[in-house]
């Protein structure tokens, strides 16, 4: 990649710069080697069934279209059945599928998918709202523009109540018609 922007590789500043990069990849990267199940098996018996949401979970990804980051976000919720699952596990989960070359919308969706297949809730959202570098420093150039996604199951996909109740929780009120679906 140096050799092909007219870098000379050998030169001071650059000369380490490829194994720099190959350690910084071993962490950006390190979610594809981790275990989404392992995280959210651990889990305590529980009454109620309400809501919980673990919200404004940061996290940073890689774009797999451009290599550039995207970060924000995510806020995941689900209706416990019987048991819950230690609250940072839930934002290790998030880490997990950030954690390598991904698209937004995939994320989100495997996010929901892990909640909901380890843990067995009654149902699960997954909110995730995020900053793509290739969208604001190249191309478009539309600094501060954000891409939200969603993705629910379960309860969540039939009960839009359940869904305005997750907005109103994130402080995002019931007026975006969009989210309703
Ligand atoms: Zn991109």
């Amino acid at each position: 990649m140096l050799e092909g922007i007219g870098e000379d590789p050998d030169r001071e500043g650059l000369r380490e710069t490829p194994e720099r990069i190959a350690r910084m990849c071993e962490e950006l990267f390190a979610g594809r080697e981790a275990d989404g199940q392992e995280e959210l098996s651990k889990v305590f018996a529980a009454e109620g069934s309400q809501m919980v949401l673990e919200k404004d979970i940061p996290f940073y990804s890689m774009c797999e279209h451009h290599m550039l980051p995207f970060y924000g976000k995510a806020h995941v919720a689900y209706l416990p059945e019987g048991r819950v699952v230690g609250l940072s596990k839930l934002a290790r989960t998030v880490e997990i599928y950030a954690r390598r070359l991904q698209i937004q919308e995939r994320m989100t969706e495997q996010i929901a998918d892990a909640v909901a297949a380890f843990l067995s809730p009654r149902g699960v959202m997954v909110a995730i709202e995020a900053e793509h570098m290739c969208m604001t420093m190249r191309g478009v150039k539309k600094p501060g523009s954000r891409t939200l996604s969603v993705a629910v199951r379960g309860a969540f996909e039939t009960d839009a109540l359940l869904r305005e109740q997750f907005f109103w929780m994130l402080g995002m009120g019931t007026g975006a018609q969009g989210w309703r679906g």
